[in-house]
Order: C-alpha cells, then sequence, then structure tokens
C-alpha cells in the first residue's frame, strides 16, 4: 500500500495512492464496510503506524479497491493535494556522508560509522509543495535521499531485525542552505531546518511493495535536467545498520524519519554550484517509491 496524506475539506486527512491516484482512506473503507470507517480516527497519519493488524487491514482494502474503483464507488484526488506522509514526526534522523562519492565531492573523508544530525519536524512539506529559499539564502542545494519510515517502538534492535521496525519508504529532499549549515560555526541544524526544507512523499510505500531497499534507483534532476543518479546499494551504512545503530542511543518511535543520505551530484561539490534558484523546479525519483517535485519560491516575493 502507498499511505498518504490527502489536504481535503480545510485539513489533512489519511488517504492512498493507487496507480498515480489519490484517494481518501475513509471513504474507501466506507464503501467497503458499508458504514463508518472502522479504522476511524485512529487513522491520523501517524496514527495510523499504530492500528492493530495494520497489514491485515490493508491487504483486505487492497483486496477491493480496484473493484470499488472501477465502479465509481471512490474519487480520485489530484497528486497536488496531497500533504506529506508525515506531518510531525517525533524526529527527523538524517545520515550525513552516506555515499562514497557524495563524501569524496565535498571533500570530506568516508565515514567509518554513521554521522547523525537531524532537522526539525517544522521543516516538512509535502510532495509537490513549494521549497521557500529564505531571503538570507543564496546557495540553496539538493539532496536526493530514501526515507525510511519507523513503524514500530525499539530500543536496542538489532541489526538482522532492524527492517521490521522500518513500515515503509518515501522520498526526501534535505534541503540545504550551505553557508548557514557550514560556514557561519553553526552546527548542521539551522541551515538543514527552515521551513519547507523537508519534502517528503508521495506516500509511505510498505515494506512489502518496495522489497530491497538497498536495490534503488536514486534520481534527483532540476528543471529535467539530471543532477544526481545513483542506486541506493551505494550507501556505505545500509538501512538495517542505521536503524539499529540509532536504536542503540535512543528509542525509535513510529512516525520517526530516517533520511539515509544523498548520492553525489549535489549543487556544493560542482564548479561553479549551481544552486536552486526561484522558479527553478527540483525533483527527487527513487524506484518503486515514487516521485516528489518542489517549485523552488523567493521568501522576499511574499510567496
Ligand atoms: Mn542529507
Amino acid at each position: 500500500m502507498k499511505l498518504a496524506t490527502v489536504r481535503h475539506e480545510g485539513r489533512l486527512q489519511p488517504g492512498f495512492l493507487l496507480d498515480d491516484r489519490v484517494y481518501l482512506l475513509d471513504e474507501a473503507v466506507e464503501k467497503v464496510a458499508g458504514r463508518t470507517s472502522s479504522f476511524g480516527t485512529a487513522w491520523s497519519p501517524v496514527g495510523l503506524l499504530r492500528v492493530p493488524d495494520l497489514e491485515r487491514h490493508l491487504g483486505e482494502l487492497a483486496d477491493v479497491l480496484p473493484t470499488l474503483i472501477e465502479r465509481g464507488d471512490v474519487t480520485p484526488h489530484p497528486l497536488t493535494d496531497l500533504g506529506p506522509p508525515v506531518p510531525r514526526p517525533g524526529k527527523i534522523i538524517c545520515i550525513g556522508r552516506n555515499y562514497a562519492q557524495h563524501a569524496r565531492e565535498t571533500g570530506s573523508e568516508i565515514p567509518t560509522r554513521p554521522i547523525l544530525f537531524a532537522k526539525f519536524a517544522t521543516a516538512v512539506t509535502g510532495p509537490f509543495d513549494d521549497i521557500v529559499r529564505p531571503t538570507e539564502v543564496t546557495d540553496l542545494d539538493y539532496e536526493a535521499e530514501l526515507c525510511a519510515v519507523i513503524g514500530t517502538a525499539g530500543r536496542h534492535i538489532p541489526k538482522e531485525r532492524a527492517l521490521e521496525h522500518v513500515v515503509g519508504y518515501c522520498c526526501a529532499n534535505d534541503i540545504s542552505a550551505r553557508t548557514a549549515q557550514l560556514m557561519l560555526g553553526d552546527q548542521w541544524l539551522r541551515g538543514k531546518s527552515f521551513d519547507t526544507f523537508c519534502p517528503i512523499g508521495p506516500a509511505i510505500v510498505t515494506r512489502d511493495e518496495v522489497g530491497d531497499p538497498q536495490a534503488l534507483r536514486i534520481r534527483c534532476r532540476v528543471d529535467g535536467e539530471v543532477r544526481q543518479d545513483d542506486t541506493t546499494g551505494d550507501m556505505i551504512f545500509d538501512v538495517a545498520t542505521l536503524v539499529s545503530y540509532c536504536s542503540d542511543a535512543f528509542t525509535l518511535e513510529p512516525g520517526d524519519l530516517m533520511l539515509t543520505g544523498t548520492p553525489a551530484g549535489v549543487a556544493l561539490g560542482r564548479d561553479p554550484p549551481p544552486w536552486l534558484q526561484p522558479g527553478q523546479r527540483c525533483e527527487v525519483e527513487i524506484e518503486r517509491v515514487g516521485a516528489i517535485a518542489n517549485r523552488v519560491v523567493d521568501e522576499a516575493a511574499g510567496a
């Protein structure tokens, strides 16, 4: 299943993607059950991860959906109605320099253990929302990343069981203001956490549909021009290792996001750097996970 949020009647509601169309989950469930959605309020975007027998419910829904859609019993929404699949994650854990070529292009050593940093939850924005370039920023950069969404809480999770704690995956763009990140004596947090600096989506694609998270082509395009093109197999530390490593330090909770690092090709690694400019459209596409596309707008323009 591809679990999403949909902006409908003035609020974010749980939804799902099927064949690149968006549906409201409650509407579909009501048509299946012939009554008010049995998921009820538990299907808030993070709460849905805590629903007992989630996989069984999703399986049953998936079985009948094609028929409902064919009959016109559920109505598709445009992709642009999608909100971030996890609107307010408890944690956004980011992994730095997790692809060797990217470490080299930033002039850094290949890490011997995972580099952890964070973004604040207020940076999260939807898969087709605008990225706002702050007034103080001229060096805005993109980072295409596979994002693992934690579904089951855990501490000291062994690597062999780590992927069982991941409910699914989405695309993320780890937008970065390079001066604010690297050159002002700050920790990376500020330059990584401006509002709208964490577009995610289009949906949480459940683990069973993604398969091996280390065998996915990952790409970033700016106005159609390919800037990053790699495979998640090139990660230095794989998703299972990262989940296990993080959980040795702190409890992972449902809805936590883990951005697993970016391949080579960011603007910072190019000469001259092709920083993101207002008006440009930045896309992140990951095999079997989908694609997000965000327009850059200038904060000063009042957009
Ligand atoms: Mn990153």
